[in-house]
């Protein structure tokens, strides 16, 4: 029936899913304490819901790679059975999930049974006092034993995904590079986004890919590896290779002009842009009975209206109303 094609000429066929708003962590950059006030699970797609609408992305639009994400993933009741689903759609799309790691110990061989290809676990920090402060919750060591259980199933290659915040972390930089080149993990930067509830994102405490870049220089050769794609990471060989390091420089190095990612919400909204202040709901339309060709129809128009970019640094700019943790990250 067609790609999904915006007004710029970008194909789409990376999508992500929220399986649930819901998290275990308390990460400062992304939530207050208390927690949000999470969806009522009367208004998340329940799994057959979500199957469907994922197997026409599949099938009809193009979509060749799902990742699972949240929230939390793993928190998502039913998690094996859903990737079950997704890996038995044809065409066979990659599956991956970006997960907290907390659970993966338990799951990760399941997961791999059941489809699932890779994961990227979030890590921000080595030492456990400082995941107490950054995360309010003192999970470290669940973590690294999700970290281990993923490799050993095979979800590889394994991605570890840091957010650096000035005078909370960014002395880690080398020490969780060190840490991934030692146990065959792709480690990668992500610059802090304007996405957090509270509302507390000021671009002078955001660690830049410029400083990212310059403080893993001081003890490594990184070679800008040729072949970026849609990646929203820029790659480096560490000493020559084979070992890479990722840094994704969203704010201070956009990547929107190569942008082929769309997202679909636990509620069912389609959101074609991490920063898009608009949604396209799907959900209400498949609970009324919509035919396959009406979803793709409200897809292909939700992605049609596309902006060229997410204009962090237009002086318009407006954070979206949904945080990360409710968009899927
Ligand atoms: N709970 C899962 C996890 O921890 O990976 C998936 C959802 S989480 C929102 C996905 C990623 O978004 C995590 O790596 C997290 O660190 C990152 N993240 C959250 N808020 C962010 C922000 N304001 N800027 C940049 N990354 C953020």
């Amino acid at each position: 029936m067609g790609a999904l094609v915006d007004g710029f000429g970008r194909v789409h066929t990376d999508l992500r899913v929220s399986l649930t708003d819901k998290c275990n962590l308390r990460c400062t950059y992304c939530m207050p304490a208390e927690g949000l006030e999470w969806t009522p699970s009367a208004e998340l797609l329940t799994d057959d819901e979500l199957v469907r609408i994922v197997t026409v992305a599949v099938r009809d639009l193009g979509i060749t790679s799902v990742r699972l994400t949240g929230g939390e993933p793993l928190l998502r009741r039913g998690l094996v059975d859903i990737v079950r689903r997704l890996a038995e759609l044809e065409p066979r799309p990659r599956l991956a999930m970006t997960t907290n790691g907390i659970g993966l110990a338990r799951l990760a061989g399941a997961l791999a049974d059941a489809g699932l290809d890779r994961v990227n676990v979030s890590l921000d920090t080595l030492r456990d006092d400082r995941f107490l402060t950054l995360a309010r919750r003192d999970r470290l060591s669940d973590v690294l034993a999700g970290l281990d259980a993923a490799d050993a199933a095979g979800l590889s290659p394994v991605k570890v995904n840091a957010v650096l915040m000035r005078g909370v972390n960014d002395d880690e930089a080398l020490d969780l590079l060190e840490f991934s080149l030692q146990r065959g993990l792709a480690m990668r930067f992500i610059e802090q986004m304007p996405l957090d509830a509270q509302h507390g994102w000021k671009r002078e405490n955001m660690v830049t890919a410029d400083e990212i870049q310059q403080q893993l220089s001081e003890r490594y050769s990184l070679t800008p590896v040729d072949g970026r794609g849609s990646s929203p990471a820029e790659e480096f060989l560490v000493d020559g290779g084979p070992a890479t390091v990722g840094i994704i420089g969203s704010v201070t190095r956009p990547f929107c002009g190569s942008c082929d990612r769309v997202r679909l919400t636990a509620d069912g909204q389609v959101r074609n842009c991490l920063f898009a202040r608009e949604e396209s709901d799907l959900r209400d339309p498949v609970r009324a009975g919509a035919s396959d060709v009406e979803i793709a129809t409200r897809f292909r128009a939700a992605i049609a209206a596309k902006l060229p970019g997410h204009g962090i640094d237009d002086p318009s700019f407006l954070q979206p109303d949904r945080p990360m943790s409710a968009i899927g990250g």
